[in-house]
């Protein structure tokens, strides 16, 4: 295999499941284009034994007690830390983030199996107040077995809280990572077996992903459906979950505005901001999108902003000194063209980047266009690469009603340095994360999701774990 990449499998039923005349997907190092290798897909009968498994699964976990499950996620994490380079080396070679990002993505999911294995000892119901010889108790149980969809964009991140949350509530799990970052998502699932985890409690899946979503959504077996993606999809997705009811955690689309007023020191925001958007080449739903900068600061901003794009290392992640990667795959740069020549077209000022870089793998510049009218489609749809879009606003308030423009609402960023501005901001930002001074909008402990089309329920926090949970209350006389 090349470079170390392994041989792809899935995992059903405790057994690796490789070709057996599958159809097959090229798993591809988007740095070169090169195949890497070659995955299975899951036929209906794969799938309908992951759903035997999985209820199965569920049977055996629902049981085990916290202090078993949280033992699984601090021994998974222990083993995610030993074998850190090796996993974060695949993830680079299958998505094309530099190697630095992809050993910090390892330590995310360290940080959040830690937090979720202490979360499982917390659980905790309530007892109502009631008269004498009456009791009544909430409880919280585990779903069941779910059903976990998770993209290519944080290929060891996505699948850590895909398989973290179910794991710590006592469900069962069928992930279905992205077919384009399979291997990453297998290391983090074997961190888990290593540890412990009966086989049956999760299991991976890939295949078509029309195919696998109905196959899977349509049986009684499956009681929720967890999902990060694009918007488009999510909705779809919610449209099959209905038919069975399901409880679903819908982490979608952004489309982050940043407000800069003229009160904050420019450079210290840029230091932020810059790399903020650069980071795994603008492939990130909370990514800054949309510079609404007071006009004051605008031109001192933008050309900063241009000269910290322009100085910015894009190479192959694996390559030491490398600050951006490749896009992960051929749609993103195609994507970019796209929107850029409709933005130009419609009058914006293109000021750095607008191109490719060669013609081996999916690079894109660094770009930065400027005074983009709101028709360009660019300001309505998620870019979703290294593209900054900086406009000039006169009032706080039109900044606010242009932050809010969009149904998008999952992070927000704001600069200033009035304390009163930044309550009213934080106040009036329509997202489920804004970072005042800070781009700095996650944590194991911290809720992670959006409102409106960005999405509903959390990942992360207690409110991870809880979305994998079902209220019951029993009433005693
Ligand atoms: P896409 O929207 O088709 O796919 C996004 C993800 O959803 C992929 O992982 C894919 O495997 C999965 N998917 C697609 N159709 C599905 C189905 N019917 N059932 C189950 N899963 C399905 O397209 P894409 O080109 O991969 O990404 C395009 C856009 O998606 C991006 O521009 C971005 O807006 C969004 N996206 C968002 C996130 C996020 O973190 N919220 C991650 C990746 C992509």
């Amino acid at each position: 295999m090349p470079g170390g990449y392994p041989s792809l499998h899935m995992m059903i039923d405790g057994e690796k499941v490789t070709g057996g005349g599958r159809r097959t997907f090229d798993v591809v190092n988007p740095a070169t284009g090169e195949t890497l290798a070659a995955l299975p897909l899951a036929d209906a009968a794969d799938l309908d034994r992951a759903l035997e498994t999985a209820a199965k699964g569920f049977r055996i976990w629902r049981k085990a007690p916290a202090a078993e499950r949280a033992a699984v996620l601090t021994g998974a994490a222990r083993l995610m830390i030993e074998r850190r380079e090796d996993i974060a080396r695949i993830a680079t070679m299958e998505q094309g983030k530099p190697l630095a990002e992809a050993r910090i993505e390892v330590m995310m999911n360290v940080g959040l199996f830690n937090f979720y294995a202490g979360e499982c000892h917390r659980l905790y119901g309530r007892e109502l107040v009631r008269p004498e010889g009456m009791r009544s108790v909430v409880r919280h149980e585990p779903v069941g077995p779910v059903a976990a969809f998770s993209p290519w964009n944080f290929p060891i991140g996505n699948p850590g809280r895909k398989l973290g949350a179910p794991i710590a509530a006592g469900c069962s799990v069928i992930m279905k990572s992205a077919e384009e970052t399979p291997a990453s998502a297998l290391a983090v699932l074997q961190c888990l077996y290593d540890a412990g985890l009966p086989k049956e409690v999760a299991q991976a899946v890939f295949g078509v992903p029309d195919e696998v979503s109905r196959h899977l959504l349509g049986s009684p077996v499956i009681r929720k459906l967890s999902f990060t993606g694009s918007t488009a999809v999510g909705k779809h997705l919610m449209k099959l979950s209905a038919d069975n009811m399901l409880r679903t955690t819908m982490e979608l689309g952004g489309h982050g505005p940043v407000l800069v007023f003229d009160d904050v020191d420019v450079d210290q925001v840029l230091d932020t901001a810059v790399p903020g958007k650069t980071r795994n080449c603008g492939q990130v739903c909370v990514s800054p999108t949309r510079f609404i900068v007071q006009e004051d600061v605008f031109e001192r901003f933008r050309d900063g902003f241009v000269a910290r794009m322009e100085a910015t290392q894009v190479g192959d992640g694996l390559a030491q000194g490398t600050q951006m990667g490749p896009m992960a795959n051929p749609r993103r740069p195609e994507a970019m063209e796209r929107l850029v020549a409709d933005a130009r077209g419609k009058g914006a000022k293109l000021h750095t980047g607008g191109e490719r870089i060669g013609n081996r793998g999916f690079f894109y510049k660094p770009t930065v266009l400027s005074e983009i009218p709101l028709e360009a489609e660019v300001m309505t749809e998620e870019p979703f690469g290294p593209l900054a879009l900086i406009n000039p606003f006169r009032s706080e308030d039109e900044m606010i009603i242009e932050a809010n423009r969009l149904p998008y609402g999952l992070a927000g960023y704001a600069w200033t340095s009035d304390s009163r501005r930044q309550r009213r901001l934080a106040d009036a930002i329509e997202c489920g994360m804004v970072g005042i001074n800070s781009h700095m909008i996650g944590g194991a402990d911290a809720p992670f999701g959006g409102v409106k089309w960005s999405g509903h329920g959390s990942e992360d926090g207690p409110e991870g774990v809880l979305a994998c949970m079902v209220t019951k209350t029993v009433h005693e006389g």
